[in-house]
């Protein structure tokens, strides 16, 4: 049954984004990550487009030209770049032109991990702390994301495929969200 499948895709990831949220204090956002997936409009779409082997929003925008579940996803979930895409005040009066803005730090640091969190479903015994940027080189990274934005995320995988993850997730409770170590 597509549904119970999809439930259990879409569960699997959250749970794993949440274990790595807790790990750098981000306890609000690993329970809110990604909860609008169980909202009618994005679970119907899910489940009607489930395959197993990529996501259901590519199988409806190939059907449809556009995927209705992204573009309610994308407006709702901060730790995605689209969420951020904005018109430009400093493009002159005519020039209504879209671009990135700068995230939140805090969403930057969960786009990360949700990056982290899909590499170890997906790979599983065999992940190593290199493949999220194997897979961020590989794949292609939108031209939308603010640059200050990219840098911070692409520091951050770089540190997590050459010094590991606990190196990592204290340079980010530290530096990046500044939280008090208790
Ligand atoms: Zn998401």
């Amino acid at each position: 049954m597509k549904a119970i499948r999809h439930f259990q895709t879409i569960t699997k990831h959250k749970i794993y984004v949440m274990r790595e949220c807790f790990r750098v204090g981000l306890y609000r956002q690993g329970l809110l990550h990604d909860l609008s997936k169980y909202s009618w409009t994005e679970f119907r779409i899910g489940c009607r487009y489930y395959q197993g082997t990529r996501s259901p929003n590519n199988a409806e925008r190939e059907e449809k030209g556009y995927s209705s579940a992204w573009l309610h996803h994308k407006g709702r979930n901060k730790h995605h770049y689209e969420y951020w895409i904005d018109y430009n005040v400093n493009a002159g009066k005519d020039g209504r032109i879209l671009t990135g803005m700068k995230m939140p730090v805090r969403y930057v640091v969960e786009m990360f991990l949700d990056r982290i969190a899909a590499s170890k479903v997906y790979i599983g015994e065999a992940y190593n702390d290199s493949d999220p940027l194997r897979y961020y080189e590989n794949g292609r990274a939108g031209e939308l994301m603010h640059p200050e934005t990219r840098a911070l995320l692409e520091k951050l995988l770089h540190m997590l495929a050459e010094k590991g993850e606990e190196e990592t997730y204290r340079y980010i409770r530290r530096e990046v969200l500044r939280k008090k170590e208790g």
